[in-house]
């Protein structure tokens, strides 16, 4: 299916979903997805193999500076910048210092925008990774299943991905928790999945009960996935999802 991959470092602004009028940074290369997940849903496509070159932290800070001044000289508003793109922004070598030159750049040119990175939060065992999104405005943590065949099947964590570290490290992460989740059905010759079926929530609120996160972000596929077999949730269940959650106590948002 028709899949989308970005061809600049700096974006949009694009109307999120989540977030409002946001600012996209692509750390990633361009028209390649590089990521240690491979989401079924994923509307970048399949993680390749072999991808193409990461761009330069000096190319990404002078993308940067003249991305966010053209904003103000346009007058664009700018609600969250945000790390996206074509897959996971952890991944790139010089992430530390470059979330620290984007806030020095956002403090200078577009003090009133928040900053939110995207993340899979398969990379949380790095220390520096969880200092540098600490650090953010708004390191908004996949969660899409407490499940581990499902985490499995859905998201095709990378070799070597250890489910009970995953959850642990979204537990223990040190700065403010804000989960996102995505909730859908998903088909493959016999097999079937359905995350926001009863032993599904129960699993995945209880997560949340032990995680305890200060913002759950919920919603469902909006656009075209790689694999056929992924079918959207419709508002009403996203509602009724919801709903739960706050009865556990806890804030959420439907997008
Ligand atoms: S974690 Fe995000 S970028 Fe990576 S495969 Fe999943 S949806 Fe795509």
């Amino acid at each position: 299916m028709a899949t989308f991959l970005f061809d600049d470092i700096v974006f949009g602004p694009v109307k999120s979903r989540r977030l409002g009028q946001s600012l996209g940074i692509n750390l990633l290369p361009e028209n390649a997805k590089v990521c240690n997940f491979n989401c079924v849903y994923c509307e970048c496509g399949w993680t390749q193999a072999s991808a193409g070159k990461l761009p330069t932290k000096q190319a990404i800070f002078a993308r940067m500076k003249s991305g966010f001044q053209d904003c103000v000289d346009k007058n664009i508003e700018v609600d969250v910048i945000t790390f996206a793109g074509n897959g996971e922004p952890t991944l790139h070598p010089d992430f530390s210092e470059i979330v620290d030159e984007t806030i020095r750049l956002r403090n200078l040119i577009l003090p009133q925008a928040k900053i939110a990175v995207l993340t899979n939060a398969g990379n949380l065992h790095k220390s520096a990774v969880r200092e540098s999104l600490k650090k953010i405005d708004m390191a908004i943590l996949k969660l899409d299943s407490a499940i581990e065949s499902t985490v499995r099947t859905i998201n095709q964590p990378a070799p070597g991905f250890r489910f009970e570290t995953y959850i642990e490290n979204i537990k223990n992460f040190p700065g403010r928790k804000i989960i996102q989740s995505m909730f859908l059905k998903y088909r493959k010759g016999d097999m079937f999945i359905d995350n926001a079926s009863e032993q599904e929530l129960e699993a995945w609120i209880n997560a949340l009960k032990n995680i305890q996160p200060e913002l759950v972000m919920i919603y469902s596929v909006a656009r075209d996935t790689p694999d056929a077999g992924v079918q959207a949730h419709d508002r009403k269940t996203l509602e009724q999802i919801a709903k739960r959650v706050q009865q556990t106590g806890f804030h959420v948002e439907i997008s």
